[in-house]
């Protein structure tokens, strides 16, 4: 059975940027966790980030594709530019994905990392808005579908008529 990269957070782990998870419990993901399919990785954490640490956001109005390719930046809430830091978290969440042939990615919504959906606006605001993080945008380039965590009845669906 193929395997399915998960971000850490939504698997239990206490690696957010305030030192807090989001688990995310399901029957189902409790089962493929049984049978060994789930691969945690934790970008900001691959890359060198402590918890806690400071939150950070995508310059306001850029995504995480602009990132990769237009020079958007990811800064801290100190103003710290960290951009540099979560691309190299996004290259080694790929090669991990791709050394354990995972097609499928279920990640944290939000995150200037594993954001798939939505990110936040920037401005540090409390206010999201539509697009993806770093580590989801380069995982995409690379033929593996990402599916946020408000997204897992799709991946199961999208799992069980690929029959993996
Ligand atoms: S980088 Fe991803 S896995 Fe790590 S804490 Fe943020 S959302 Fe969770």
């Amino acid at each position: 059975m193929n395997k399915i990269l998960i971000s850490a957070c939504l698997a239990g782990f206490n690696v957010r940027y305030n030192g807090s998870s989001k688990t995310l419990r399901h029957e189902v993901l409790e089962q493929w966790r049984k049978e060994g399919r789930l691969v945690f990785c934790c970008p900001e954490l691959a890359a060198g980030f402590s918890t806690p640490r400071p939150p950070a956001e995508i310059t306001v109005g850029a995504s995480g594709s602009a990132i990769v390719c237009d020079g958007a930046r990811v800064i801290e809430n100190t103003g710290r530019d960290v951009t540099e830091d979560y691309l190299l978290g996004a290259h080694l969440t790929l090669q991990m994905a791709q050394r354990h042939q995972c097609r499928v990615a279920l990640l944290t919504d939000g995150s200037p990392s594993c954001g798939s959906q939505t990110i936040y606006s920037g401005a540090f605001n409390g206010q999201a808005r539509n697009g993806d993080g770093v580590t989801a945008q380069l995982l995409r380039a690379h033929g593996i579908a990402v599916f946020s965590h408000r997204q897992l009845g799709q991946l199961i669906t999208y799992l069980r008529a690929a029959r993996e």
